[in-house]
């Protein structure tokens, strides 16, 4: 405190005394600009085309200290175009608060400090939070000019030419290589430099230098060591005071901002949940349904070429009708952005196409006020290739030569259906929902679920397509809505309002899981999964397995366009071969599973519970069902259609990788789908959860009874015919090997380790018991027991123990740190 005092006096005293001399030295702005090109808006800058630079003009701030605050956003205009390493054309960083501030000779644009906070009206309440955390200047530059009343002049060109999105950390942080901006090769775009009322825009080209330039450079940018980007910078005056914030609900599906507030009463948390969403306001607050003050207006890119236009449009309008549940009237609306009007500008809510060369994430973001969760400027980032991907996806099923006709099965039809719903989705991130991975157990309820397109089979067992995607928001977008925009009549608690909207919700069976509960491989929640159907997943997994059989047997030459090479039928075989990965991550998760909520104190919710001993072995029989040599096999005439890669079609990442280049490898096939299923049901969590359940209940299946399913079930009977047994041997070895794979896991308990080794120990007697079948399976199975046999009987340190993994949390109210009290 002593310490700031005497700063604060220090900087008044230098201020009181520069005053007379410094002006001797420093001109005013007016002489120091003349001739040069003004833009007056928000702020005042001014271009010297010449030089190529840009001044600008920092007004008096009334508090010193405080400076004059301004939302600060940066992105990418143009981009890179590769998705692993992700600087897409439009992307944007978070927006941050930073102020102008003058300290001496110097213009410093610092970024304030948000995540600790003091929400309070006390002045010295809030100063002792400010100085108790560091800010971050993120520039500094020379004051050029100044007039009387305090207003100065910078060049505030090394701000603008400077790596503000961390694009060089990007390709470092992607094994691209080490690049820096090439100050040489960089400038700053007067064209694109503008000033508005309420924002100022400003733009420069930027060239990365570097050496030894990685794979995804090197296939992007025409001379790998030179890679020039458009950077862009918006600086945005500060929303009024009139947005009110909602406080987050862990049940309501809203991504929120958080920081801590520590002006909390002692007996409330000082974490603090904001939910992400924009601001509408009823033109009569009184009224349940209204017109707004303010729609919220989506801009499509001009970029996307037609039929994918209009899809964006239709897709994203959905939303129009949630609104309009929550009592808003005509406040949702999709346009074509105007033209002329600039896509990272940030008065436009956008949906961006974007080109990658390889298909990628699309994803929704944009401009939230960091101090309030207040979505300023939604963006959405679609990437073009992926609605290629989607029509391939449908080539396979249903063939090329349906392409055009307009059918429920034309794959351009599909692929634009998929696309509504993907613009509806990525939108709905931008409105503030999360994802919802529960949402299609109970109809398709959500956008924000990723769905798997919904094929049924006729009655003369062929393949239809009429309701492959939904349209339209579910119910569950709807009620997302209400909670995070339903504006409650003066004088009501707000508090209980939300409480009312969400147990509403929870007695309709509304329920919300999200990515932590569906993405990670020992996720289980069998409800949380990602482009699955249907609120059974064992029964959509054995009707994913019935349409996969069917669109194998009909799979064919058609799956290409015609005078394309067979050979490319490798990329298309693929999505059809492996048509029932996502439904079997969905159903493996009923094995081991846990049927949980986000439950709060009070709200009624049942406690977590164990999943339906009966279930969970139906599930298991299901998927061991999946290692049947007949469902891993390829019809032959089929495999004669894959012809080795032709002239200048090299082989991709979206091919089955094989043993027997260049010539397509069925086994190799049969074995990564084989490997995909013991994978999924060996995951150390899923183990470690198989081993405590059944401890804590007896009737549950074990990881021992999992286990002995999978070897049964891998080494019941060779199949008599030598076509089959020989996937028989493929898949005997994908279990052996992930088995093995489980017992040295160190993320596993030592119990389902043991387990496993306990296993394999039986397997290998059982192996040595007298050979069966002809010569090759003897040579298998002694290969087997000799693996087995140098796995098992392994010599030195026992390498599986989790470093600190079951260390316990720290203890001690004051901290660790021996000698501090
Ligand atoms: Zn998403």
């Amino acid at each position: 405190m002593l310490l700031t005092s005497l700063i604060g006096l220090t900087l008044a005293l230098q201020a009181a005394a520069a005053d007379k001399p410094e002006q001797a030295l420093l001109p005013s702005v007016a002489s120091r600009v003349s001739g040069l090109e003004k833009r007056a808006g928000l702020l005042t800058f001014h271009l010297d085309r010449q030089r190529g630079r840009v001044w600008l003009e920092v007004p008096p701030a009334r508090d010193p200290d405080e400076g004059s605050q301004f939302l600060y956003v940066e992105g990418l205009l143009a981009g890179l175009g590769s998705n692993p390493v992700g600087l897409d054309r439009g992307q944007i960083g978070p927006a941050h608060l930073v102020a102008l501030r003058r300290v001496g000779g110097k213009i410093l644009v610092e970024e304030i400090n948000l995540k600790f906070r003091a929400l309070s009206d006390d002045p010295q309440e809030r100063r002792s939070v400010r100085e108790s955390f560091a800010r971050s200047v993120l520039w500094g530059g020379d004051v050029a000019a100044e007039d009387a009343d305090g207003r100065a002049l910078v060049d505030f060109t090394s701000f603008l030419v400077r790596d503000a999105h961390g694009s060089a950390e990007s390709l470092e942080r992607t094994g691209q290589g080490a690049y820096a901006v090439d100050p040489e090769r960089s400038a700053v775009d007067p064209a694109a430099c503008l000033a508005f009322p309420d924002n100022v825009e400003l733009e420069a080209t930027l060239t990365f230098a570097g050496k030894k330039p990685g794979p995804d450079v090197s296939a992007t940018v025409p001379a790998a060591v030179s890679v020039t980007l458009v950077q862009h910078h918006s600086f945005l005056r500060l929303p009024d005071e009139g947005y009110r914030p909602r406080r987050s609900d862990p049940r309501a599906g809203f991504n929120a901002i958080f920081f801590h507030d520590y002006a909390a009463p002692l007996d409330a948390p000082i974490e603090t949940r904001w939910i992400v969403r924009h601001r509408l306001e009823k033109l009569d607050p009184k009224a349940a349904r209204s017109r707004v003050k303010r729609p919220i207006i989506y801009y499509v890119d001009r970029g996307a070429p037609e039929p994918v236009r209009s899809a964006l449009v239709e897709g994203a309008g959905w939303w129009a009708k949630a609104f309009e549940e929550a009592g808003f009237l005509d406040a949702f609306r999709v346009e074509l952005l105007p033209e002329g009007a600039h896509p990272l500008d940030a008065r436009y809510n956008m949906i961006q196409w974007v080109h990658r060369s390889t298909r990628g994430w699309s994803y929704g973001g944009g401009v939230i006020d960091p101090r309030t969760g207040e979505m300023i400027k939604g963006h959405v980032s679609l990437g073009s290739l992926r609605v290629r991907q989607d029509r391939l996806l449908f080539e396979g099923l249903a063939g090329t030569d349906r392409t055009g006709t307009g059918a429920p099965d034309d794959p351009v039809r599909l692929a634009l259906a998929r696309i509504r719903q993907l613009a509806a989705h990525e939108v709905g991130h931008t409105l503030g929902l999360a994802h919802n991975f529960a949402a299609s157990t109970y109809g398709r309820a959500s956008v924000m679920d990723y769905p798997a397109p919904l094929i049924d089979i006729t009655k003369d067992v062929q393949l239809d397509f009429s309701s492959a995607y939904a349209t339209g928001v579910g119910v569950w977008d709807i009620q997302a809505i209400r909670f995070a925009y339903a504006q409650f009549p003066p004088g009501a608690s707000e508090p209980r309002e939300l409480e009312a909207i969400v147990k509403d919700g929870l007695a309709r069976g509304l329920v919300f899981l999200t990515d932590e509960d569906a993405r990670p491989a020992g996720a289980a929640h069998p409800r949380a999964s990602l482009w699955d159907n249907g609120d059974d997943p064992v029964a959509a997994l054995e009707h994913a397995m019935k349409v996969r059989a069917i669109a194998l047997r009909r799979f064919g030459e058609d799956a290409v366009g015609p005078g394309t090479p067979l050979a490319l039928l490798q990329e298309t075989l693929v999505p059809v071969y492996l048509h029932h990965r996502y439904q079997l991550e969905a159903a493996v998760k009923v094995i081991g599973g846990l049927d949980y909520t986000y439950a709060v104190r009070g709200d009624g919710q049942p406690p977590a519970r164990f999943i339906e001993p009966e279930r969970q072995r139906r599930a298991l029989r299901t998927v061991l069902g999946l290692l049947d040599p007949e469902s891993l096999d390829l019809p032959e005439p089929l495999v004669q259609l894959l012809l080795p890669r032709p002239l200048d079609h090299p082989p991709n990442r979206e091919m089955f990788k094989g043993r027997s280049d260049p010539v397509f490898d069925p086994l190799g096939a049969a074995a990564t789908a084989a490997s995909m299923v013991v994978r999924a049901l060996l995951q150390p969590e899923r183990a470690a959860r198989l081993t405590d359940f059944h401890r804590r209940d007896a009737s549950q299946p074990g990881l021992r009874e999992v286990l002995d399913a999978l070897v049964a079930k891998a080494f019941a009977k060779v199949p008599a015919d030598t076509r089959r047994a020989a996937l028989s041997r493929a898949v005997q070895r994908a279990v052996v090997e992930g088995i093995i794979d489980l017992s040295v896991d160190a993320r596993a308990p030592a119990d389902a380790r043991a387990a496993a080794d306990w296993t394999l120990a039986r397997l290998r007697e059982q192996l040595g018991k007298g050979p069966e079948g002809g010569e090759e399976e003897s040579a298998h199975r002694a290969l087997l027991a000799a693996d087995l046999a140098r796995h098992l009987e392994r010599r030195g340190p026992e390498q599986a123990r989790p470093p600190a993994a079951l260390d316990p949390p720290p203890g001690s109210p004051i901290g660790d740190e021996a000698g501090v009290d």
